[in-house]
Formats: structure tokens, sequence, C-alpha cells
């Protein structure tokens, strides 16, 4: 009570009421005046889930009343028809209910614009369309621009935005631009792509969407890590035997030739999710939790990070063929639409990164990521080596495996711990058990989307889940070495659709006198 009185007119000046401190965290936080324009609105990934998100947003109450959409594309639509078309997404895709009232704000603030990414006269409207806004709706002059079209259309779309004057802020307001991966093709290409957007945008303003990093799960990482006491004295090279990061999917690359054929597992995923996540786990404990400090700790650990040689037998690649996934007979790689029939393509990666520091010598990360495999499942487990002396005989612990700490990204976000326990009954015999959280049962409050997570963070210039310029060519600098080494050295393996991916995978850890989970 006494702090409440504080609250009240004592002198206390010491005491800061949490309900009222900006830097409080647990307080919902909501975009100032501001707007966005999507280039590339009509593809893919705007209508799955750019729009469903804002939607969520605008429901959750966390956009400003004036917020403003504008579409940015070749096709001639009325203000109407751009509206029909966001409601269509929304209602396919939205995670919250839907509320005519919540649409019929946000819908109010929708403008399209029509135009090629090469067409002067066309950003020239454009950027009279957001003095308009800023007049009519009150964005204020602030706007966030999101890319959301092939990396080649970059330059393109920053150059206009620089020529039309729209990359510039005036007055206190402020311009961003989001783009999302692919980031390059090699460190060379995203240095390359980064000089572009680097050169309209200082890098403060450039939000790079990985959207793994706006998972709840991933963000789980660090309150797991640094918000306990019982995990941290364990995780380092004396306790973890090694670390693995799987990314497996079960669905094919049907109708993803256009994008995939020619990249690959590696450079889809390695690259940026699962480089991403091994830095978060394998990071020091950042001296605040702020973007700077959170990224000056994931530069530090990727520059220790390198692939272990020889490569010939620490990495494997493969490429799926047809096979049962479950109870259906699927196509391999080279049969779906739109694939080279000769397609050298890999549809699965798997490699073992070392990293250079006290805590983490000797522990071998592997990262493995592959399409079609035996289920859809995104976690990084830890693996603890065995106990140094075991007083229960070799057949009382023969079903006992290695400890593991288990952080489950996707499907059912969780942790879980798997241990040692004995087996009830007048014998002695040691089993391994699970034990499990589940965020689904723990919390009554739903995951937001990892789009929603982001969209707002940018709004808001928080920057902690973006990764940097540097980072990005750091992940590259890891990575290039084992793809120019696989350009030089055969095909993939194969592997049947539904199974965990080539025989070399196995092979790859048995030498190590280690297996990848089943998850
Ligand atoms: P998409 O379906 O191919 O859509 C591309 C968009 O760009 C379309 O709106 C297209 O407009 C527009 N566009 C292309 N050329 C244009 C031009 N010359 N002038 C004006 N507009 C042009 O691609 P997407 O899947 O949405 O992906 C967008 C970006 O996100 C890509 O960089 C992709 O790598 C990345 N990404 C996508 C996903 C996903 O799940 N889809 C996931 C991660 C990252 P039209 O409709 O007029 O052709």
């Amino acid at each position: 009570m006494s702090e409440l009185h504080s609250d009240t007119g004592s002198s206390d000046a010491a005491w800061v009421n949490p309900l009222r401190d900006p830097h409080d965290k647990r307080l919902p936080r909501i975009a100032g005046p501001s707007g966005m324009v999507i280039f590339g609105v009509t593809g893919d990934l705007a209508r799955r889930k750019l729009l469903p998100a804002i939607y969520d947003l605008a429901n959750r109450g966390l956009l400003p009343a004036g917020f403003t959409l504008i579409g940015y594309g070749r096709r001639e639509w009325s203000k109407a028809e751009f509206e029909n078309y966001v409601l269509e997404a929304v209602q396919l895709g939205a995670r919250t209910k839907f509320r005519e009232n919540v649409w019929e704000r946000l819908a109010e603030g929708m403008h399209f614009v029509t135009g090629n990414f090469d067409d002067d006269a066309a950003f020239d409207n454009l950027a009279a369309t957001l003095s308009e806004m800023d007049r009519e709706r009150g964005t204020g002059g602030n706007w966030a621009y999101y890319l959301s079209v092939p990396p080649d259309y970059f330059s393109d779309v920053c150059h206009q935005l620089e020529r039309s004057g729209m990359a510039e802020a005036a007055g206190g307001s402020w311009r961003r631009v989001i783009i999302e991966k692919p980031f390059g093709n090699d460190q060379k290409s995203a240095r390359r792509l980064n000089e572009i957007v680097n050169s309209v945008f200082p890098e403060e303003a450039v939000f790079r969407i990985d959207h793994y990093l706006g998972k709840e799960t991933v963000q789980n990482i660090m309150a797991l890590r640094f918000a306990n006491q019982i995990f941290d004295p364990l995780w380092n090279a004396h306790y973890v035997d090694h670390v693995q990061i799987t990314m497996a999917e079960d669905i094919g690359l049907g109708g993803r030739a256009g994008y995939y054929d020619g990249i690959g597992a590696a450079r889809d995923v390695i690259q940026n999710h699962l480089i991403q996540l091994l830095a978060l786990v394998a990071m020091e404990e950042p001296i605040a939790f702020s973007p700077t400090e959170l990224q000056t700790e994931k530069i530090k650990v990727l520059r220790a990070t390198r692939p272990v040689y020889p490569l010939s037998k620490t990495t494997a690649r493969g490429q799926y063929t047809a096979g049962w996934q479950g109870s259906t007979f699927v196509k391999g790689l080279r049969e779906e639409e739109g694939f080279d029939p000769k397609s050298t393509t890999e549809t699965f990666a798997a490699c073992t990164l070392e990293i250079s520091s006290r805590r983490w010598a000797g522990v071998p990360f592997y990262l493995r990521t592959g399409k079609r495999l035996g289920r859809r499942v995104t976690e990084i487990a830890l693996v603890f080596k065995e106990a140094p002396h075991q007083p229960f005989g070799e057949r009382m612990t023969s079903a006992l495996g290695n400890n593991a700490v288990v952080i489950r990204v996707q499907p059912d976000e969780g942790v879980l711990m798997r241990f040692g326990s004995k087996v009830p009954g007048s014998t002695m015999e040691v089993r391994d058990v699970n034990m499990d959280f589940s965020y689904s049962e723990a919390f009554t409050e739903e995951s937001p989307e990892a789009y929603e997570r982001l969209i707002l963070d940018a709004l808001l210039d928080e920057s902690s889940l973006f990764p940097t310029n540097e980072e990005v060519e750091l992940s590259w600098e890891i990575l290039d070495p084992i793809l120019d080494y696989w350009e030089e050295h055969g095909l993939p393996d194969e592997y049947a659709a539904g199974t965990w991916g080539p025989d070399s995978a196995d092979q790859m850890l048995n030498r190590a006198g280690r297996t990848w989970r089943r998850p």
C-alpha cells in the first residue's frame, strides 16, 4: 500500500509506477501515427500472411486510429476492388475473430496505386498519395515500405523511393523499409544487396524479416536461458555433448519451382532461420534486453562460428524421390510441376558447425532441414553428455539415452526435458521420460502470428528481432564454403519422400557415434 501512496503524491521520487513506465515491456505497445505501403501486395506472401496480420493487429487495438494501408501493384484496381481483395485475404487468413467495425475502420484507410516498379509517374503518384494521407488521416509522414517482391526488384523500388523523395523523412517523421528473405545467394550478393538498400535507407531504418524470430518459442529461448538459474550452469561444453537444430517439413515443392529450383534447402533455411536459432542458443547473455546489445552478442557468436572439416564427412545433402508421405503416394522433386526433370537442387541439407569460444569449444552443432520428411517439426535439442559414472549396471540402463533439453518451435510450441527415471515395480530399471511444457496448455493467451509481432515491431522501431546487415553477411560467410564444396562435388543423394533424409545424413552423425533425433 505504501507504494501505492507514493504514486499519489508522496515524495518518494525513486519509485516508478510500473503502469506508467514507458520501458515496461508487459504493457500493450501501440504503434504511433503511421501507414504502410506494400509493394507486391497481390503476391502470395501478402495475401496469406501480411494482410491477415495487419487486420489482427487492428483487431487487437494495436494500430493507430488513422492507420493507412496502401497497396502498390500492376493491376488497375479501384479502392473498392482493393478492399475486396484485402477482405478476402483477411477472411481466409486472420487469426482473430472478424469484427465488422474493426474492418470498416481499417478499410477507410485503404488505397491502391497502380504501377510497375520502373514507372516514375506511378511513384510520383504514390508520393502524392502519401502526402494526401498525411493531411487527411494524420499519418504524420511516418511510412513503412514493405518490399514483398522478388529481391531482383529491391534495387528498382529503393531507387524509385529515393528519386520520388519518399525515402527521406522530414521534420521528426520516419521512413522505414521492410525486406523479405532471401537476402542474397551468397556473401557477395548479400553484400551487394545491403549496399543497394543502405545507399537509400540508413541501417537503422532497414528491417529484414526472418519470420522465425517472430515466433513465441524463439523469443522464449532468451527467457529460458537468461531468466532462470537452472539451465545456465549446464549450457556449455562441460555438459553439452552436441546440439541438433532441425527444421523438417512434410510438404513438397509443387508450385514453388520458380523460387526454389537452383536455390535449395541450405540457402532457403539454413542461412537464415537455422543460423539465427544457433546464434540465440549459443550467444552470451546480452548486457541489456535491447536491440543493440542483442545484436552485439549474436554477431560475436556468428563471428566465432565455422564449418567443421572435412566437409565430405560433416555435411550431407539430398533430393526427395517419390514415396509414401503418410498414406499418400507423392511425386519426387524432378516430377513436380515446373521443376527441371534433371534438377540438382537439394531439398535436404545438413551440416556440422563449431563455435570457437570457451563456452562451446568441441561441441558440434548439427543443423538439418528438408522437405518431404517424416513430419513437420522445428526444434533445437541440447543433448547432454552421459553421466561420468553410472552406479546402475549396463542392463538396468539399457533403455536410458542422453539427457536432453528440447525447445520446440513448431508445430506445438514448448520445451521438453528428457531424463532417466526408475520404471515402477520391484526391479531396478532406468528409462527415459519426458517432462513437457506446452505453451497452449500453460497459458490461456494465444500466441500472435510471427508477422503480427514483426510488423508491429517495425512500426514501433523495435529492431531486436530483425537480423542486421552484418548478421546476414556473417551467416553467408559460414555457409559459403559448404555451398562451394557441394557445387564442386557431385550431386545430392536421393531419399524417398516420407523418410528422414538420405543415408549420408545418418552416416554423418553415426561416424561421431551419434544419431539424429526422430521427433
Ligand atoms: P509472388 O507471389 O511471386 O508475388 C510477387 C509480387 O510482386 C506480386 O504482387 C507481383 O505483382 C509483384 N511484382 C512482380 N514484378 C513486378 C513488377 N515489375 N512491377 C510491379 N509488381 C511486380 O511472391 P511472394 O511469394 O509473395 O514473395 C514476395 C517476397 O517474399 C519474395 O522476396 C519472397 O522470396 C519472399 N518470401 C515469400 C514467402 C512466402 O511464403 N510466399 C516466404 C518468405 C519470403 P503481380 O501480381 O502483378 O504479378
